[in-house]
């Protein structure tokens, strides 16, 4: 390849994003000043984030430029370097952009993985990466969980959600998941060891908590909130006295130009439960350890992560759209290299 292809956001979308908003480039492969190296992007995560970046509003990140690459945590192997930190041929993992070559500083926030540890490179955007520390960090750290409680997670069959179930299991929860249609809720049960799963689809509000309630008469004592909206107003009438709730997404308001807001705040105090806004960011210095935990788990058998893995950077648009069409199963990944 003699050619840096590069899927560029051109427009920003005004809600659903069409495929004009973004454009595929050509330019030439970077090379690498003093204390620079390139990296081959083999994988590249595809994360609901992204379409938050993609608008300019205040957020924990700068918003994605007009004309830039779409930002993404890939994977890939040092292709050229002029530092003596990093060596053609070592795998890194690191924030860079659905692009084939990505320019990168020594002393920044891409570091090099151990892809001996792992079945597939992959693996460190899904069950060692980001989004399987999420559910690590989240569940373990922020929310805390204790034999007994019981956990309530939306977006449950996703990376994200079906992780924190089989984690909530390991920490002796009884954990109740919330997915879009049969065949998701089935997952949950036969592949991920939930012990309850309720379909979300086709419910009002009112519907959804009333399913809730039935299987969760004493409330939940922890809810892992992946989706907001109608799901998380259906979940907020089902809290036990002083819940953990623990924001991580808010998926089905990303697409709205007006966002719709939560109507059942108010069972928040009611509760006299605590409402925690969570960044995997923060536990940054600490994923080498609690990828080691996942890998160790995923060895026993305690621990099934799966992946969606979808192909060409020319297919960006179409494989990213499947995070809210809901048809992505697993960890959603484009396979570049
Ligand atoms: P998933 O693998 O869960 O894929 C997204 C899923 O969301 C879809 O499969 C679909 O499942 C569901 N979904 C999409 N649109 C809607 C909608 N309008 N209403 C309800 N459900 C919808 O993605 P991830 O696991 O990567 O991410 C899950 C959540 O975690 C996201 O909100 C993301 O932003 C958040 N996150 C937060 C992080 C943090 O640091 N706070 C880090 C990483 C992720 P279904 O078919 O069941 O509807």
């Amino acid at each position: 390849m003699t050619t840096n292809r590069r899927f560029l956001l051109v427009r920003r979308p005004h809600g659903t994003p069409v495929r004009e908003d973004f454009s595929l480039s050509q330019s030439d492969i970077p090379v690498p000043a003093p204390g620079e190296f390139v990296v081959r992007n083999h994988f590249c995560s595809l994360d609901p984030a992204q379409r938050g970046w993609m608008d300019d509003a205040p957020s924990y990140m700068p918003p994605i430029a007009l004309g830039d690459p779409v930002r993404a945590t890939t994977v890939g192997l040092v292709h050229s370097s002029a530092t003596p930190d990093f060596q053609p041929g070592d795998w890194v993992m690191g924030l860079n952009a659905l692009e084939d070559y990505s320019l990168n500083l020594a002393g920044g926030f891409t570091m090099k993985i151990d892809v001996s540890q792992a079945e597939s490179p992959s693996k460190f955007l899904s069950a060692m990466g980001a989004v399987g520390l999420t559910a690590y960090f989240g569940l373990l750290e922020v929310a805390r969980p204790q034999p007994g409680d019981v956990l309530l997670v939306s977006g449950a069959a996703g990376a994200v959600g079906s992780a924190v179930g089989q984690i909530g299991k390991i920490a002796g929860c009884r954990v109740i998941g919330i997915a879009g249609g049969a065949e998701k809720c089935r997952r949950l049960i036969e592949d991920y060891g939930f012990d309850v799963a309720i379909d979300y689809k086709g419910k009002s509000t009112s519907q959804l908590a009333a399913e809730i309630r039935e299987v969760a008469p004493q409330g939940a004592s922890i809810v892992f909130e992946n989706v907001g909206g109608e799901v998380m107003d259906a979940e907020l009438m089902n809290l036990a006295k002083k819940a953990r709730i623990v924001l991580c997404g808010l998926i089905s308001e990303y697409n709205s130009p007006e966002k719709i807001g939560i109507r059942n705040l108010w069972q928040v105090l009611a509760q006299q439960a605590t409402l925690y806004g969570f960044l995997i960011m923060d536990f940054a210095p600490r994923f080498a350890e609690a990828g080691a935990v996942m890998a160790q788990w995923m060895a026993e058998g305690k621990l099934r992560v799966d992946e969606d893995v979808q192909e060409g950077l020319e297919n960006s648009y179409a494989a990213f759209m499947r995070l809210f069409s809901g048809a992505n199963t697993g960890k959603l990944v484009l396979k570049i290299a």
